[in-house]
């Protein structure tokens, strides 16, 4: 017996965005479990990024409820849910969102300044943002670069570490391969699952691109996760 709580849920969710009648997001039900690899696939356009952000709390749901470790994230005030989700939430954005004149040591450590208990799981931050990089393939001198100063690919790396550090449970990332050629991809997608592994992180990852689902433990279609307003009523 599986005792373990969904490290996600979101249920009868419903998501528009002001003004725009043309786009509604419906989310019946949507679940994933701890330390599962989910791939979302979906078209441009599809509301992938949007549920991203109802899941991160950047937007709270029209209706329902999205809950994260079991924690109804809509029900905590705007700074509870900011540092809610420092601490459960490591998140690799599209463009990595680097601050491009800090080090990338300090990159790394940011997300640790809003969350004491993923600070807590890090003994030493020098030792455990190292560790990260090398076993994320940059080069040893990379702590020291300022992150504007990096490859795009060697930035992901960063952004991946970044969203690692102090074992988040849950490992958001919106397309972040897409900026790749296929064998970087590759190579970075396997040493993310290394890392989400070893810290047992849920990963959920969406991208247009079904390449990628072989390296996941689940692909499932935004079309199926989701309910066009019509098909809902
Ligand atoms: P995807 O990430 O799958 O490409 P998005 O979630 O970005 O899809 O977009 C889904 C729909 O929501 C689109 O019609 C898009 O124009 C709209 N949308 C996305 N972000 C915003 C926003 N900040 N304000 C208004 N509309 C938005
Ligand atoms: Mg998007």
């Amino acid at each position: 017996m599986n005792a373990d709580p969904p490290i996600l849920s979101l249920a009868g969710v419903r998501y528009q965005w002001s003004g725009r009648t043309s786009f509604a997001l419906n989310v019946p039900d949507f679940q994933l479990a701890q330390a599962e690899s989910v791939l979302l696939l979906g078209e441009s356009g599809s509301g992938k990024s949007t549920l991203l952000s109802l899941i991160c709390g950047t937007i709270t749901a029209d209706e329902g409820a999205v809950k994260v470790a079991g924690t109804d994230i809509a029900a905590l005030s705007a700074g509870k849910r900011d540092r809610f989700r420092a601490e459960h939430i490591g998140l690799i954005f599209q463009q990595f969102n680097l601050l491009p004149y800090a080090s990338v040591f300090d990159n790394i450590l940011l997300p640790l300044r809003f969350a004491p208990l993923r600070r807590g799981r890090v003994s030493s931050p020098f030792d455990t943002a190292r560790t990260l990089c090398l076993d994320l393939g940059l080069p040893e001198n990379a702590l020291s670069a300022q992150a504007g100063t990096l490859s795009v690919g060697q930035q992901q790396r960063v952004a991946a570490a970044r969203a690692l550090i102090g074992a988040p449970p849950l490992i958001v990332a919106d397309e972040p391969t897409s900026a790749l050629d296929a064998s970087t991809q590759a190579t970075f997608l396997k040493l993310l699952f290394a890392q989400a592994n070893a810290a047992r992180s849920t990963l959920l990852m969406v991208s247009h691109d079904e390449r990628l689902g072989v390296y996941f433990d689940r692909v499932v279609q935004m079309s199926d996760v989701t309910q066009t307003a019509q098909a809902a009523q």
